[in-house]
């Protein structure tokens, strides 16, 4: 699609509401087009959408104010919002439909009813932003608000010395065809894990003296990957006692391993896990279709992850996290309301629903398979809601990617009490989180302005072995940032 912007600048603005609403698009490419101008009268901003659809003309105007702008940083959000429902406006009259999440272009709609309610809005107010302004679908807004409600919850709990860690070990046994992440198969990497245990001791051993010298305490504990469960028994006894020895764990109320993959799952290892405070575990099946996990390229079936659950269930009192995808390739809305009564018949404490996302550097995305369309994906998970909420599950927490299919979301489920505050923190931004290992990305968050920057550790781990000391020189250098904002909440 041909992108003209008049009298404004706001072109990322227009490319996110173009991949909301025509996700084939590519800015700049073939023979639709559309124009959005933005002008500035006395009483009155105007945005004007001029779309050519199909060789079919549409257009729509939105208005704002003047006085609504302040001459600070809100004017940008202010010429965006009217920018992008005026493209909307224009691009739903083509489509003659509206998307799931309405005009609602980023990755976090929960940020916008929870911000709100914690500025004193009612919850029906809030939901009321959903509806009239961004024009989000009713079952959407109440999955939005119930996870708001956890988030003003979550952010009530945390203290203002408190952090969560994040720990990435980026390896698998094999890679899935969807897979983007940097996780090396472990048979071609077999050499580096050693070395890497050896490297993430070293980076544990300095954050915990970054915490202890800035008098900051862990409260969540992540280890994710990857699959951490890729490691040995011997190795991940290494890992997770360099963690308890080395960090201020005194107040920690959540720790997570994800031991993704049933091929990686002994009893040796959980008994590890569990003797080292882990309480919560992450089994993640996908599917439990055994033709659309060969498709995945997994090498196990749906009955190694009912042993590998029984597994864990008998090796401690973990919390158990499933994770299921709709969209996967040769899925069908029956293939996947089947995968989630056998993961619901296994009684987990938290289910995680995604959606397929199509990522650059995926097998899926370079070699190209016939997937379900985007009505079966939304049939797939609009019974998900309902048969999670009559087994007693609620959604507490939810995120949207770039690229995925239909543009729908993915959805933390749990049981009443079991909601993970990680997760929480983590996708509404709540706190400073670190990372550590390879792929994590930090993120600092100034509580009073809600800032965010994030510093990213390498990607593989051959970068992470050699630059780790530089690594932990950096982490080193976060002292000032936690000594200003600690207590601040
Ligand atoms: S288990 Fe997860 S991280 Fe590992 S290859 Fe599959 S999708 Fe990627």
């Amino acid at each position: 699609m041909k992108l003209t912007l008049k009298g404004h600048d706001y072109r990322y603005a227009a490319e996110q509401m173009m991949l909301t609403l025509f996700p084939g698009e590519r800015p700049g490419a073939g023979e639709n087009a559309l124009t959005l101008s933005l002008f500035r009268g006395e009483s009155w901003l105007t945005a004007r959408a001029e779309l050519i659809w199909e060789g079919v003309s549409f257009s729509a105007v939105r208005r704002a104010r003047v006085g609504e702008l302040t001459g600070g940083l809100t004017d940008d959000r202010v010429c965006q919002r009217i920018l992008k429902l005026a493209f909307y406006d224009a691009g739903t009259r083509a489509l003659g439909k509206e998307p799931p999440w309405g005009a609602l272009t980023g990755v976090r709609p929960v940020k916008i009813p929870a911000k709100a309610m914690e500025q004193g809005l009612s919850p029906l107010r809030a939901e009321r932003l959903l509806r009239d302004i961004y024009r989000v679908s009713p079952i959407r807004r109440r999955l939005a608000m119930d996870c708001a409600g956890e988030s003003v919850a979550a952010r009530r709990s945390l203290r203002g010395d408190e952090v969560s860690l994040y720990v990435g070990i980026p390896f698998c046994p094999s890679r899935c065809v969807y897979c983007s992440f940097i996780s090396a198969a472990v048979e071609r990497c077999l050499p580096l894990v050693e070395p890497f245990v050896t490297a993430l001791e070293r980076e544990i051993e300095a954050t915990g003296a970054l915490l202890r010298e800035t008098g900051r305490t862990v409260r969540t504990l992540y280890v994710g990957g990857g699959t951490p469960t890729t490691l040995s028994a011997p190795q991940l006894e290494r890992v997770l006692s360099a963690l308890e020895r080395c960090l201020p764990m005194e107040g920690c109320s959540e720790f997570t391993v994800e031991a993704g993959r049933p091929d990686t799952i002994t009893p040796e290892k959980l008994a590890v896990l569990s003797k080292h405070r882990v309480d919560r575990v992450s089994v993640n099946p996908q599917s439990m279709e055994d033709g659309v996990l060969e498709r995945m390229g997994r090498p196990h079936t749906g009955a190694d992850i009912r042993r590998a659950y029984g597994e864990v269930r008998r090796a401690g009192a973990f919390a158990v996290n499933m994770d299921l995808i709709a969209g996967l390739p040769g899925d069908t809305p029956e293939g996947f309301a089947r995968s989630l009564s056998e993961v619901l018949s296994m009684g987990p404490e938290n289910v995680t629903v995604h959606t397929l996302a199509l990522k650059k550097g995926s097998r899926l995305t370079e070699e190209g398979s016939s997937l379900p369309s985007a009505e079966q994906v939304e049939q797939m998970l609009d019974r998900a809601w309902d048969v999670l909420r009559e087994a007693g599950y609620a959604p507490y927490y939810l995120y949207r990617q770039k690229y995925m299919s239909g543009s729908f979301e993915n959805v933390g489920w749990a049981k009443s009490g079991c909601a993970s505050l990680y997760n929480i923190a983590m996708m509404e931004e709540l706190h400073t989180i670190l990372a550590l290992g390879g792929g994590g990305v930090t993120k600092l968050v100034w509580p009073e302005s809600g800032k965010i920057k994030r510093v990213a550790n390498p990607k593989y781990p051959q970068e992470y072995l050699r630059d780790v000391e530089k690594i932990c020189r950096e982490k080193g250098a976060l002292a000032p940032f936690l000594r200003e904002t600690k207590g601040v909440q």
